[in-house]
Parts: C-alpha cells; sequence; structure tokens
C-alpha cells in the first residue's frame, strides 16, 4: 500500500473542500482533495445554482464544481479520485486510509457533507432535478404557479413549505402521523397560510412520470386507502444525516452528529478543521460552505506556520 506525505489533506470535494483547497494551493501547502464519492458534493447535484455570487445568469452544479477545481488546480491543488474510509487522530502525522492507499497528513480539513434523507421509493432518484428535490432556497424559484408537495413533518418541512409559497399556486404537506413534530409557531403559521393544505397518516409510496414528475401514488397508513395525488413539484425534508460515520468517536460532535466547531472552524483534535455542511446544520448554502472552507485552510495554514516558526 503506498502512502502519501502531505502538508494538507481534504476530504470531500464539494463547496467547502474545493474552496479549502484553493486557499491552501495559494498557500503553497500543495493540497490533496480526495473526492469521496460525489465529486463536487450536492451542488454537482443541483441542474441550476442561481444564488452563488458571480453568477448573473445563474450557473449549472456540474459546471460550478469543475470551475472550483480548475482554480484550486491552476494554483497546485491536486484532486484525487479517492474516498478515504479510516482516519486514525492518535498521532501526528494523522493517518488516512482511502480505496487506494494511505496518506499521513499534517493537517486534515473535513467536508465531507451531509447527505439529505430519502424516502426511498421506487422513481425518486430517476427524477431527482425533474420535478424532485432536497432544496426549497435552491429549487423553489423553479416552481412558480405550480402545485407543489412536500414530504415531512418537522421543522425543516413547514419551515421550507412557508418559503415554497412564495412562488407555488398551492403547496400541500403530506406526513405519515396525524401531529407533526414542528414547533408550536410553525404549525401555527403554515395552517393559517391561505395557500398550504395538510394530509396527514399518510405516506408517499410511488412517484409517477418519465421526464418530470407527474403524480405521486399515496396510502393512507390508518385506513389503507390508495390514491394518486397530481403534482408538479415534490420537496422531501425528513432529515438530513451528516457524513461522520469514519469520525464517531474521534472528532467531537453534536446529538445530531455534526462535526463540533469552533468560530475558526477547528474540531477538538489540533490541526484537524472541519467546513461545510458537515459541522453546519443552519445554513447549507454553497456560499455559506465555500466561506467556511476558506476559513479553513487560512487556519490550517497559520496552524502549520506557528508549528514550523
Ligand atoms: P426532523 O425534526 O428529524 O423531522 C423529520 C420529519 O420527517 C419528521 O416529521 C419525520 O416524521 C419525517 N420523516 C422521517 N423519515 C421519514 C420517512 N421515511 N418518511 C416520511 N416521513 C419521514 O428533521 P428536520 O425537520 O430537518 O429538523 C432537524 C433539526 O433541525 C430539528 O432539531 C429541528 O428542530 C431543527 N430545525 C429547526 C428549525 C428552526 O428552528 N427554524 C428549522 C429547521 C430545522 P415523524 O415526525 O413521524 O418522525
Amino acid at each position: 500500500m503506498s502512502t502519501n506525505d502531505v502538508k494538507v489533506l481534504i476530504l470531500g470535494s464539494g463547496p467547502a473542500g474545493l474552496s479549502a483547497a484553493l486557499y491552501a494551493a495559494r498557500a503553497e501547502l500543495a493540497p490533496v482533495v480526495l473526492t469521496g464519492m460525489q465529486l463536487g458534493g450536492q451542488a454537482a447535484l443541483t441542474f441550476t445554482i442561481e444564488n452563488y455570487p458571480g453568477f448573473p445568469e445563474g450557473v449549472g452544479g456540474p459546471q460550478l464544481g469543475e470551475l472550483f477545481q480548475k482554480q484550486a488546480e491552476a494554483f497546485g491543488a491536486k484532486v484525487e479520485f479517492d474516498t478515504a474510509y479510516e482516519v486514525d487522530f492518535s498521532q501526528r502525522p494523522y493517518r488516512v486510509v482511502t480505496d487506494s492507499g494511505e496518506y499521513k497528513a499534517d493537517t486534515i480539513i473535513v467536508t465531507t457533507g451531509a447527505s439529505p434523507n430519502q424516502l426511498k421509493i421506487p422513481k425518486e432518484m430517476e427524477l431527482t432535478g425533474r420535478g424532485v428535490s432536497y432544496c426549497a432556497t435552491c429549487d423553489g424559484w423553479f416552481f412558480k404557479e405550480k402545485k407543489v408537495v412536500i414530504v415531512g413533518g418537522g421543522d425543516s418541512a413547514l419551515e421550507e413549505a412557508l418559503f415554497i409559497t412564495r412562488y407555488a399556486s398551492s403547496v400541500t404537506v403530506i406526513h405519515r402521523r396525524d401531529e407533526f413534530r414542528a414547533g408550536a409557531i410553525l404549525q401555527k403559521r403554515a395552517k393559517e397560510h391561505p395557500k398550504m393544505n395538510f394530509i396527514m397518516d399518510t405516506v408517499v409510496t410511488e412517484l409517477v412520470g418519465t421526464d418530470k414528475l407527474e403524480s405521486l401514488k399515496l396510502k393512507n397508513v390508518k385506513t389503507g386507502e390508495e390514491s394518486v395525488f397530481e403534482a408538479d413539484g415534490l420537496f422531501i425534508f425528513i432529515g438530513h444525516t451528516p457524513n461522520t460515520q469514519m469520525f464517531k468517536g474521534k472528532l467531537e460532535m453534536s446529538e445530531l452528529g455534526y462535526i463540533n466547531i469552533n468560530d475558526k472552524m477547528e474540531t477538538s483534535m489540533p490541526g484537524v478543521y472541519a467546513a461545510g455542511e458537515v459541522a453546519d446544520p443552519h445554513f447549507r448554502q454553497v456560499v455559506t460552505s465555500a466561506g467556511m472552507g476558506a476559513a479553513a485552510a487560512i487556519q490550517a495554514t497559520r496552524f502549520l506556520e506557528t508549528e514550523s516558526s
């Protein structure tokens, strides 16, 4: 197994990882980015990104990822199509085992992101980006005067449903129980909104559509009654899972599994930083993740400078 010695190892290639790479590369630290399973992260799965500054006409998610990568590589970052599966923080340099080898890294920037939970029903994957979305801020605008369904009963579902009422002609929340998990104030606001409707005790069993979403097959969990609901858009908000399995017991985390960081992106281990959604349950935007990535790299640079002085 080959071992590579690096000053800065970045785990993940979303906006946080590639921005960290750009800053670390410009500090002449020759960072290595391990792409993980999804080059470009979640942003690369978004058809068009219209809220990243500098692109008044919008930019394709994959295209933005390519631009991030090109810019980081232009300054000496190396992007490897490789995935880390084990870390050892017991001594420095830290050891990271990947699909194709092993790294010894003086500093590590964790940008492994989070994955929106999926319903895991037929056609969900095929219709993602074609009517099915996991991000209201990214995609709500596409549903102007359209009929939209939200699945979920937590704060995210009701908050995002209220956000989508700005665009959609109607927003129907489908929840698997007869009570929402969301807080009372959000529930009140949602129930009082004239564009909002609710279908309770109901699950979505299947999606229908070829090029785009056409309808949803529903099942009432109490009566067993099945029905079909026509809709142009489906937003799924049934929780996110940060991709932190590998760091359990090694970095301090919140109850929800997000890596705890301070305002310098420092984790509980010296020289290990985290940025983007893996450490951010609140904003989840390309621009905020990119900013966190840049901050993490600046801090890693200072850490290495202090060590060598
Ligand atoms: P959440 O609170 O875990 O709610 C997830 C919702 O999805 C629940 O209603 C759950 O149903 C439903 N669900 C889960 N799996 C499902 C499945 N397979 N099929 C159908 N429905 C499913 O997640 P969240 O809303 O993303 O919130 C996460 C955390 O962030 C919470 O602590 C929340 O309070 C916080 N948050 C706060 C705010 C705010 O304060 N403004 C905004 C957003 C999020 P059950 O209820 O039946 O389990």
